[in-house]
């Protein structure tokens, strides 16, 4: 655990979603949880040490950052949205997924169950006064419909989920590309200190978010290059090559080439407003 201001600490260690605790003066606030139940019992361990944690914000409903809800404590917040994907997720489903990412954390599934948001909002924005903090959490949109950022303006942080990743592959396969583009400039005026990327081993600040546009930029260059060429999805999904340096997280149960087809397929709907079906992501 790192601590990145007076009240704010973050895990970005391991390669599941990067996990944060806000430490405040009427219970503590975890944002997202780690996707193995090995490290999710190991950082329940080490975040009971800063004190009663009260809530646990998750900042979209993506496998990698609810599955772990379970081992933590805290009444879980999410959007309205997030919640229904949540709810739909059957214990199996998390199961399998467990024996890929976290084969030795199997055991620890037995009597697992699927714990899900019961504060939501809609369009937001929602605001927790703890003490003398705010926790400002609002939609950005982007790469989920349903995904938040977690502003903590006294502590000068902002927890921005999948729409920053650092150094690490930028995942397109729900994204509304311009949302997303809208969120970063947003974010470009925003006073903040140190900006939490839902992936990526290191916290980044402000000079970060141009380089995080241009991976965004360039995937939708190279689809609406595929498209104005005439090609099909299918050539597309095959010639369009991946614009983004970065590599995944070790741990991803999808390989590259698939995650891209994926992208490809989901940005070539978005621009020809089509709707052939997106593979889906594991
Ligand atoms: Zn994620």
């Amino acid at each position: 655990m790192r601590q990145i201001s007076t009240n704010v600490f973050v895990n970005v260690d391991w390669e599941g979603p990067n996990l944060g605790l806000i430490v405040t003066g009427e219970g503590n606030v975890l944002v997202d949880s780690p996707d193995s139940p090995t490290e999710a019992v190991a950082w329940r361990k080490e975040v009971e040490k800063k004190g009663e944690v009260k809530y646990l914000i998750n900042t979209d409903g993506h496998p990698d950052h609810f599955h772990g809800n379970y081992f933590l404590p805290g009444t879980v917040i999410a959007s309205e949205g997030a919640r229904d994907v949540i709810l739909q997720t059957t214990p199996e489903e998390v199961l399998d997924r467990i024996k890929n990412v976290d084969p030795a954390g199997v055991p620890l599934m037995s009597g697992y169950k699927v714990k899900v948001p019961t504060i939501t909002f809609k369009k937001g924005p929602l605001f927790l006064h703890l003490g003398d903090q705010v926790i400002h959490c609002f939609f950005i949109g982007g790469h989920s419909p349903n995904l938040i950022a977690i502003h903590i303006p006294r502590e000068k942080v902002i927890f921005f989920g999948d729409n920053v990743v650092h150094k690490h592959k930028t995942r397109l396969h729900e994204a509304d590309p311009q949302e997303w583009l809208d969120s970063l400039k947003l974010l470009e005026n925003m006073d903040v200190d140190v900006i939490v990327p839902g992936h990526g081993h290191d916290v980044c600040g402000r000079d970060y978010i141009s380089e995080q546009a241009s991976i965004v930029r360039a995937w939708m260059d190279a689809v609406q290059s595929a498209i104005k060429q005439g090609w099909s999805l299918e050539e597309a999904r095959e010639k369009v090559k991946c614009p983004d340096p970065y590599a995944t997280s070790k741990r991803s149960p999808n390989v590259l080439r698939e995650i891209d087809e994926i992208i490809i397929t989901r940005l070539y709907n978005y621009f020809l407003k089509t709707d052939f079906e997106v593979p889906h992501m594991k």
